[in-house]
Formats: structure tokens, C-alpha cells, sequence
């Protein structure tokens, strides 16, 4: 008896790894009919009709046009239905919200964005984050929602959701960011380092699933996402990456978190800002206004030929290249993408930090090495949001909810 029901566990294992493969089979682009779905996977005719029928009854799937035939009669292609759900993504910074909407398949359909400081705690945050999620909803038509992402500025224990110690974010250490969507949506919620959602926006964005990648983010501070083989490397406590509070040599700027000569102290945003200021104070000459003084209006003036402005950014990039160099005969990543709005001087800035890259790291470390300019649009926390519910929707969890035909908190959180 006992081997009996083995048995017939292990086929039912067996069905329904086949049936969740099939799906992704077909969500990804890798196979587009049924003949293709059984020459990847092997299995044999009847048992393909069988499970994408049993996909398509689910409402995963659904029959398209006919293909190109070769022979015979043209098979007839299956797309995944995108539709069927939509991703609730929000992206908390520093200074401001953006919130949106996204299909299954990543294509962020709307969203809204406005200017909020971070610091007036969790309470009030999420308050105006509800509210513009329902703005957001109300413009997508009435498909169920199925996912909530969330990014923030800070470290997150990703298997909880809370943020840890964020030192931009006070009254946040500990808060239990996806119970109060949980409980809002009963959809799954996963909430993580917004740098992070980054390097998997880049990672969609250059169809570099498997890559070995490091974002990097030189905004107000600097961090980085680190992807090994495509996925992200968090680090048993959550703040793998945090590399703006690696120690500069022979530096000793003070630095916000309380360390003296941490790399953001010296070439980060607001240390380029307050190196500005003194030195325009000390009489130097530039266009920089000092009543208007960011980091986006010294990487502007950089690209206008301010001399001052481009002294900054080069020694910027000269001192993250070297911290970069480190990363990269430690970790030996393919693909290094830079972002934020310190990096977005565009070529000025990176071919400083290429320099360096090569000069301080190991030969055999940098020999296939890239290192590229960040797409850095408006969108790409959006994206990267989406990016992260859809892997662990139907990579990570797929098993848990596939019965139901959708994805509840309930069947897929991980107990906290
Ligand atoms: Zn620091």
C-alpha cells in the first residue's frame, strides 16, 4: 500500500512538473506549439495535448493563429495569457513614490508617480501609496490582482519583508511592509532593496537571464544589486551590495551612517554637492548656481562643460572605479551596469570608471568583462518590480498556487 501511493505521488509529481514547465515554456517565448513543446521537453504527443489542454482549461494558456507549417498541416501556436492577472509594483525612494500596474508578462500598463520624503514613516507612507495604487487600478480594467512588489532605499529581510536598520528610512527598521498589502489585496507581496529590482530590471532589459551582473547605483549614496547566474545574491542577512559604506583609502569625510571615509562620503551625491558648494563658497568658477545644487544639476553642467562640475564627477569615478575593481576580482561578474543620477553624465563617467576597472583588477577577471551605462529611464523600478513578482510567481512558487488557477498570500507566503 504504502508503495502504491509512492507511486502514484511520484506520477503526480511527475504531471505536474511537466504542466508548470509547459507554461513557462510558453510565458517565456521558448516554445510557441506543440511540437516544439515536445521536442524540448520529450515528452511524447499525447501527454503535450493532454497537459496544454489541462493549461489552457486553467486559463494559463491559450490557442493562438496557426504557425509556419513544415509539411503537413501548420501547428497551431499557444500564447501565455499575460491578461489574466495585473502586478501591483511600487517603488519607494528617498524623496518620492511611483507606483504601477503591470500585465504577467512585465509590460507596465500605467502608473503615477509624486513627491514624497520617505522619512514621515511607514504609517503615513503607505497610507499615500494606497491611495495611488487605487488610482493606478481603477485605470487597468477589473483583471485580479496576483502580485505586490515593493522596493525601498534601504536593506530588507527579504523572507519577512521587513526592512532592517535603513539608515535613510527612520521609524521603518522592522515594519512589516507586506502584511499591510497582504491584507489589503490578499494577493503575495514581496518587498526588497530597490537596487536590487534594478539589477533585475537589467537583467530583463538585456535578455540576460542567466548573467553574472552587477548593478550599480551612484544616486544621492551609492549600492549595489548583485545577480549570480541570474539571481540575486542577498546575503544572510540582507545587505549584500551595500558598498557605499565600503572604506576609501587614506579618506576621512564623515559619513551619514557614522563611519568616517565611507565610499558614498567621498562619491556619492550628496558628498559631490557638498564639495560643490565648498568650493564655489572657496570662489571657484562655474555655472553651478549654489541655491540649486543636486546631484542631477552637477551631472547636467558636466554634460554642458562646466569644468568644476566635470572635476567632480571624474574624481567620483575614479574612487568608485577602485572600489568597483575590488567587487570585480571577488565576484568576476560578466556584466557591471551603472546607474543614478551621478552616472547618468553618461560616457564622461564611465570611461573614468572603465579606466580604473582595468588598471586595479586581475587581468583574467576583467577579460570578457562589459561594463555598461544603465538604461535609467523613468520606468525601470517599474520594471525591475515587475521582474521580481513574475520569478517568484512562476519560478519560485508556481507549485504551491497552480491548483487554484491564481495566486493567494494565503497558499504562497512563507510562514515569517
Ligand atoms: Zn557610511
Amino acid at each position: 500500500m504504502a508503495r502504491d501511493s509512492t507511486l502514484r505521488f511520484a506520477a503526480q509529481t511527475d504531471e505536474v512538473t511537466s504542466l508548470l514547465r509547459i507554461v513557462n515554456l510558453v510565458r517565456t517565448g521558448e516554445a510557441t506549439t506543440r511540437p516544439e513543446i515536445g521536442r524540448i521537453t520529450g515528452l511524447g504527443r499525447g501527454v503535450v495535448t493532454q497537459r496544454v489542454d489541462q493549461a489552457i482549461d486553467m486559463g494559463f494558456l491559450a490557442d493562438g493563429d496557426f504557425g509556419p507549417s513544415s509539411g503537413g498541416r501548420a501547428p497551431r501556436t499557444l500564447h501565455f495569457r499575460a491578461d489574466q492577472g495585473r502586478i501591483i509594483v511600487c517603488a519607494l525612494g528617498a524623496v518620492h513614490i511611483h507606483v504601477g500596474v503591470a500585465a504577467l508578462d512585465g509590460d507596465v500598463i500605467a502608473e503615477v508617480h509624486r513627491s514624497w520624503d520617505i522619512s514621515r514613516g511607514p504609517a503615513d507612507t503607505l497610507d499615500v501609496v494606497m491611495s495611488m495604487i487605487d488610482e493606478v487600478l481603477e485605470r487597468t480594467g477589473d483583471a485580479p490582482v496576483w502580485a505586490v512588489s515593493v522596493g525601498v532605499p534601504g536593506p530588507v529581510d527579504f523572507e519577512t519583508g521587513r526592512p532592517v536598520a535603513p539608515p535613510i528610512m527612520p521609524g521603518w527598521n522592522g515594519f512589516d511592509i507586506r502584511r499591510r498589502f497582504e491584507q489589503r489585496f490578499g494577493a503575495p507581496v514581496w518587498v526588497d532593496n530597490d537596487v536590487n529590482l534594478l539589477a533585475l530590471g537589467e537583467r530583463a532589459e538585456r535578455n540576460r537571464h542567466h548573467a553574472d551582473l552587477i548593478y550599480i547605483k551612484i544616486g544621492t549614496g551609492i549600492g549595489a544589486g548583485l545577480l549570480s547566474r541570474g539571481r540575486i545574491h542577498r546575503g544572510a542577512n540582507g545587505s549584500a551590495g551595500d558598498i557605499g559604506h565600503v572604506r576609501v583609502p587614506d579618506a576621512d569625510a564623515p559619513c551619514r551612517c557614522g563611519k568616517i571615509g565611507c565610499l558614498e562620503a567621498v562619491a556619492g551625491g550628496w558628498a559631490l554637492v557638498r564639495e560643490a558648494q565648498a568650493r564655489i563658497d572657496a570662489g571657484e568658477a562655474s555655472r553651478l548656481t549654489p541655491d540649486e545644487l543636486t546631484t542631477e544639476s552637477i551631472a547636467l553642467a558636466a554634460e554642458d562643460g562646466d569644468a568644476l562640475a566635470i572635476a567632480l564627477l571624474q574624481a567620483s569615478a575614479k574612487v568608485v572605479g577602485g572600489s568597483i575593481a575590488t567587487l570585480v576580482n571577488v565576484f568576476n561578474p560578466g556584466v557591471i551596469v551603472i546607474g543614478g543620477a551621478v552616472a547618468s553624465a553618461g560616457e564622461l563617467y564611465l570611461a573614468e570608471v572603465r579606466q580604473r576597472v582595468y588598471e586595479l583588477s586581475l587581468p583574467l577577471a576583467t577579460r570578457d568583462l562589459e561594463i555598461l551605462q544603465s538604461v535609467n529611464d523613468r520606468n525601470a523600478p517599474l520594471r525591475g518590480g515587475a521582474e521580481l513578482a513574475r520569478e517568484q510567481l512562476f519560478e519560485v512558487t508556481f507549485a504551491r498556487w497552480f491548483a487554484d488557477g491564481r495566486p493567494t498570500s494565503e497558499r504562497v507566503s512563507t510562514p515569517a
